[in-house]
């Protein structure tokens, strides 16, 4: 008995598996084009809430928001510094410290973005928030000297891994203490939240996404910037976008086929909405890989400011000219301003290009000016120079 029920279920299961292989080879057969497609590239966390913005003309005059793009060298260094009223019951108005990123140097001597800090009075003040945009030394390693002379309430970073140094960089981070507390963790795009920087201040995070640049024949590199948190502040009418080091396409890819994140906040419909800025941060030191045609017409920045330094990247030194040209084209009233402001005439090498070309943004959600400096003295843009 047994044998002959399992010679039937035998004689059943043949067939049964020669159309199961039939129908996988029928849907197989018309799909050679989908079989070579690449598989999906970009992974979108949802969407994130805003913290809602503030009507501009509820911002006193006086209320100068001020965005400080330091001279770090090759890097970034931001620090941004809301106003204060002196009313800390309120919900606004705080005096809030912001950080993003800490440039290259680790160590307090030859670290620019800690001394200016301490130049500008702010000795053991407290950073409410420390944003690491993505994992590349030229941003994290000069927070490691922000550790320790600043309490930090808060950390940002797209959770991207890049090795055991930047993992030892927040093991160090989590240890922090702000007022007692443990510092709040917000690693990964899902988990950034609605920033409680003061109510003045509209927080919009726009990319910190999964993308697989690898498949698209860019580099391990290109993945890591590309993971970059992208933030856009609102504040009254005015806004600043600030990239990291997102970018567009490979070095030699044209600049009108976005690729990568740029390509990704253009194809959702809600992050392309919001695109437009006052100013831009440029992506990734304004290297050819970042601000492709299409992303600089959606973004149609008044103010450029790009974080560079003489760092030779195998031949080229960031900002490529022909990004820079991309943004005169576009629009030949856009002022360009650069930490690595004639740094290249002035023959300067990663040694000593942290030369004091800081960038100084000041908004009071109405208007916005901008304070640059070349060796510590004010420098005047007054035309789109590539
Ligand atoms: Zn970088
Ligand atoms: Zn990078």
């Amino acid at each position: 008995m047994a044998s002959s029920t399992t010679r039937a279920r035998s004689a059943i299961a043949v067939p049964q598996r020669a159309l199961v292989a039939l129908v996988i080879v029928a849907l197989a057969a018309p799909m050679p084009a989908r079989a070579q497609a690449k598989p999906p590239l970009v992974v979108r966390a949802p969407a994130l809430p805003t913290t809602p913005p503030a009507p501009s003309d509820a911002l006193p005059d006086s209320a100068w928001l001020e965005i400080h793009i330091v001279d770090v060298g090759q890097g970034d260094g931001i620090w941004i510094r809301t106003w204060n009223d002196g009313d800390p019951t309120n919900g606004r108005f705080d005096g809030r410290n912001i950080v993003i990123d800490g440039g290259p140097d680790a160590s307090d001597a030859k670290n620019a973005f800690y001394q200016y800090l301490e130049q500008h009075g702010y000795h053991a003040a407290r950073l409410d928030a420390l944003i690491v945009s993505h994992p590349h030394n030229d941003h994290y390693s000069g927070a490691r000297s922000l550790l320790k002379h600043f309490e930090v309430c808060s950390y940002y970073d797209p959770n991207a891994a890049n090795g055991s140094d930047f993992a030892n960089f927040v093991d160090a981070v989590r240890v922090e203490t702000c007022d007692g507390a443990p510092v709040a963790m917000h690693r990964g795009f899902a988990n950034l939240g609605a920033p409680a920087w003061g109510s003045e201040l509209q927080v919009d995070w726009l990319w910190g996404g999964s993308i697989n640049p690898v498949a698209m024949g860019g580099s391990a590199s290109a993945r890591t910037n590309n993971a970059s948190l992208v933030m856009k502040l609102t504040y009254g009418t005015q806004n600043v976008l600030f990239m990291g080091d997102a970018e567009g396409k490979a070095r030699n890819g044209s600049p009108d086929t976005p690729r990568y994140a740029e390509r990704a906040m253009l194809d959702d419909p809600v992050t392309a909405a919001k695109l437009r800025a006052t100013v831009l941060k440029i992506g990734h030191h304004g290297s050819e890989s970042s601000s492709t045609n299409p992303f600089i017409a959606a973004v149609d920045p008044e103010i450029v400011v790009v974080s560079s330094g003489r760092r030779n990247f195998n031949g080229p030194f960031l900002p490529d000219r022909t990004t820079l040209q991309r943004f005169c084209t576009h629009k030949p009233t856009t002022r360009i301003y650069r930490t690595d402001q004639g740094d290249a005439a002035e023959g300067r090498t990663t040694a000593n290009d942290a030369d004091g070309d800081h960038i100084v943004i000041r908004t009071n959600g109405k208007t916005t000016i901008v304070e640059a400096r070349q060796n510590g003295q004010p420098f005047a843009v007054s035309s789109c120079t590539p």
